[in-house]
C-alpha cells in the first residue's frame, strides 16, 4: 500500500484535465501513476470521465487490477497493472483513443517521428498490439483481463508508446509529467505525419536524430507541464489544484 501526497494527487488530477484539454482523452481513456519507485501498486481514477476527476476519485490498485475501494473501477485498468508489473522503470501510464493515432494502428505505415518534439518515439516504427493474437477474432478489443494486459505489455516491451489495433494507444514515462508530454506529442506527431504522407514521402528522423532530439527536449518538458497546468487550473476545485510555479 502507498499514499499519494497532496502534490501527487493534485498533479494526477491536473494530468487528467490536461489530457482532455489537449485532445488526447475525451469521455474515455485514463492516466495513472506510481506513488513511489518500485511500488507494486498504482493510482488511477475510479470509473469516471477524465475531465471530471478530482482528488477524492483516485483509487489505489494492485498489479492484478484489484482494489479495496467499493467504487466502480475502469474496465481497462489491466493495461496499467501489467505494464507496471513488466516495467519497473515506468512511473506513469496513459491509455487513450486519440484521433490522429488510431489510423496508424490499422495500416502498415508505422508511426515514426517527423519532428524533433517526438524524438522519444525513436528510430523504429512504434509497435502495434494485435489483440486477435491473444483474444481471437470476436473480442470487443478492450483490455479487460490480466492476460490481455500482459500481452499488450509484451508488445510494448521497452518502447515508450505502443499502438493498439482498432482501439488507440498506450504511452509510458518515468514521471507523470513525462508521460503527459509523450501522450500529447504522440498525437501531435501522428497528425503531422498523416499530413506529410498526404503531401508526399516523409523523411523521418533518423535513430541518431531521434535520440539527440529526445535528450535535448526532455529537459524542457517541464515548461509544457507548467503552462498546461495553468490552462486547466480554473476548471479544478480549489483544494485539488497543483502547487508550484504559477500555482498555489
Ligand atoms: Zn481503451
Amino acid at each position: 500500500m502507498t499514499t499519494l501526497t497532496a502534490t501527487q494527487a493534485a498533479d494526477l488530477v491536473a494530468a487528467n484535465r490536461i489530457l482532455v484539454r489537449q485532445g488526447v482523452l475525451d469521455a474515455f481513456g485514463h492516466v495513472s501513476m506510481r506513488a513511489a519507485p518500485g511500488a507494486d501498486t498504482f493510482w488511477l481514477s475510479r470509473n469516471l470521465a477524465p475531465g471530471s476527476v478530482t482528488a477524492s476519485d483516485l483509487i489505489e490498485h494492485d498489479l492484478d487490477g484489484a482494489t479495496d475501494d467499493p467504487r466502480k473501477p475502469y474496465l481497462e485498468r489491466f493495461i496499467h497493472a501489467e505494464i507496471y508489473r513488466r516495467r519497473p522503470d515506468v512511473m506513469a501510464v496513459v491509455h487513450s483513443h486519440s484521433p490522429s493515432v488510431v489510423p496508424f494502428s490499422v495500416v502498415g505505415t508505422g508511426l515514426r517521428p517527423v519532428l524533433h518534439m517526438a524524438g522519444f518515439l525513436g528510430g523504429q516504427a512504434t509497435p502495434v498490439f494485435e489483440i486477435s493474437d491473444a483474444a481471437g477474432d470476436a473480442s470487443d478489443l478492450l483490455i479487460t483481463s490480466s492476460s490481455l494486459g500482459a500481452a499488450l505489455a509484451g508488445t510494448l516491451r521497452d518502447a515508450p508508446v505502443a499502438l493498439m489495433r482498432g482501439h488507440g494507444s498506450v504511452a509510458v514515462g518515468g514521471s507523470l509529467q513525462e508521460v503527459v508530454y509523450r501522450a500529447v506529442y504522440t498525437e501531435f506527431n501522428a497528425h503531422a505525419q498523416a499530413t506529410a504522407l498526404a503531401l508526399g514521402k516523409p523523411r523521418y528522423l533518423s535513430a541518431g536524430e531521434a535520440a539527440a532530439a529526445n535528450a535535448t527536449i526532455s529537459g524542457q518538458a517541464v515548461r509544457a507541464w507548467d503552462v498546461w497546468c495553468e490552462q486547466v487550473r480554473p476548471d479544478i476545485p480549489a483544494g485539488d489544484r497543483a502547487s508550484g510555479p504559477g500555482r498555489e
